[in-house]
């Protein structure tokens, strides 16, 4: 017997027959004499949908009651996956994320878990009871409910599994596992048997699409091992965990193309100690995320800074940059036709030639490369979004990962 927890994602209990797939699935741990603890994300699609209701009644919707409004996603999904499994003859009770005792902090949609009170969960699993916890909400100490951001539902799974002190965190997807690319556009794209937290983290943050970029964090924090693996078939996933045995020779692990980025450019700005400060300060205080950060080299007393966003909160950027530039000058514009393309790898600690390889291969493509930069484990650029595809076939090619 072991304790699992587990998180279906929103396209597999995207309709009816799929939630009961899911249910059937679920009776089948279940009647292996095992404990669980079921995440499940709102139908696809809904969470979207809402959105674009919300913005159909106000363009600018407060962001308390889109928590209000986007939690329903999830708890449409809990009740429905619960009487599936009543159905099927299994013992089942949904919560919501206040019901399971998530709380957060007040941060309305993107709060951070601050603390599971484990009581209710310990009560339910005790008596024999499948619990189907709504993913991506939680309730902050006034009450409120809050949502986690997108993707939210994986950092329920992850935080459950550590508070309940899971065995096993098992989170099924669409897909069988984690990818060296996105396969649905890099045909020969393989599956990782086993990554390490820090190349799922990067590769989550740079738009692999396959889990919300927090919850990988989390777990790496918690040492939380986990594996992503497909609701449709019964094939291994990837697993992640802190440390991977790797051969030698593989220097990148996968490439990944994140399409939902702006570029915002800040131009001719006071080139003086202070500006920077304050340019970033109020895109800060705005909880705007700030990545690639790029200035040119100041002329004539005046510079331009560049940097991304996500294509969310380009309007977010915008309005909270206005009172600074009256105040340093400056003017500002928004790029949203542009992708991030990322290789990354930790074979990159202890190898060199990996940026030289790769800008080769892209330009052979005659593809334009807008921002570069690097880290330890990544290189990431910047090019034209409807590039992006072919760029991601390139770079897959120019590292031989389809020979993995
Ligand atoms: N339903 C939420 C979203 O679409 C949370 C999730 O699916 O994980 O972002
Ligand atoms: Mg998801």
């Amino acid at each position: 017997m072991a304790r699992i927890v587990q998180k279906y994602g929103g396209t597999s209990v995207g309709d009816v027959d799929r939630i009961k797939n899911v249910a059937n699935r679920i009776k089948v741990a279940r009647d292996a004499g095992n404990e669980l603890v079921v995440v499940v994300s709102a139908r696809a699609g809904v969470t979207n949908e809402l959105i674009a209701r919300a913005k159909a009644v106000n363009p600018n919707p407060s962001e308390r009651e889109m928590d209000q409004l986007l939690a329903i996603g999830e708890q449409e999904t809990i009740a429905l996956t619960a009487m599936a499994l009543h159905g099927v003859g299994v013992e089942a009770v949904s919560m919501t994320g206040a019901q399971a005792g998530i709380t957060t902090d007040k941060v309305y949609t993107k709060a951070k878990i601050k603390g599971i009170n484990a009581k209710a969960l310990e009560r339910d699993l005790k008596a024999g009871k499948v619990i189907i916890v709504a993913g991506f909400q939680g309730i902050d100490d006034e009450g409120q409910t809050t949502t986690l951001g997108r993707g939210g539902s994986d950092l329920t799974a992850i935080a459950l599994a550590a508070a309940v002190k899971a065995d096993k965190c098992e989170i099924y997807t669409d897909v069988d596992g984690v990818y060296t690319a996105d396969p649905r556009v890099v045909k020969d794209a393989k599956k990782l048997n086993e990554i390490s937290y820090d190349e799922m983290l990067e590769l989550a943050s740079l738009g692999s699409k396959v889990m919300q970029t927090r919850s990988v964090e989390f777990a790496a924090k918690y040492n939380v091992v986990f594996e992503v693996r497909s609701s449709f078939n019964n094939n291994p996933g990837t697993i992640v965990k802190q440390e991977v045995a790797y051969m030698e020779k593989i220097v990148v692990r996968g490439v990944a193309v994140d399409k939902d980025q702006a570029k915002v450019v800040v131009s001719n700005i006071a080139d003086k100690p202070g500006t920077a400060a304050k340019v970033f300060r109020a895109l800060a205080d705005a909880n705007v995320n700030v990545d690639m950060i790029v200035q040119n080299v100041g002329r004539g007393g005046v510079a331009n800074l560049t940097f991304t966003v996500p294509l969310t909160e380009k309007d977010k950027a915008q309005r909270s940059l206005a009172p600074v530039l009256k105040a340093v000058g400056g003017e500002v514009a928004v790029d949203e036709k542009i992708a991030k393309l990322s290789v990354v790898g930790v074979g990159m600690r202890t190898h060199s030639g990996v940026a030289a390889t790769l800008f080769d291969a892209l330009a052979k493509a005659g593809i334009n490369l807008e921002l570069i930069s690097t880290s330890e484990i990544k290189i990431s650029v910047v090019i034209a979004k409807d590039q992006a595809d072919e760029a991601a076939r390139v770079a897959h090619k120019a590292f031989e990962l389809d020979k993995l």
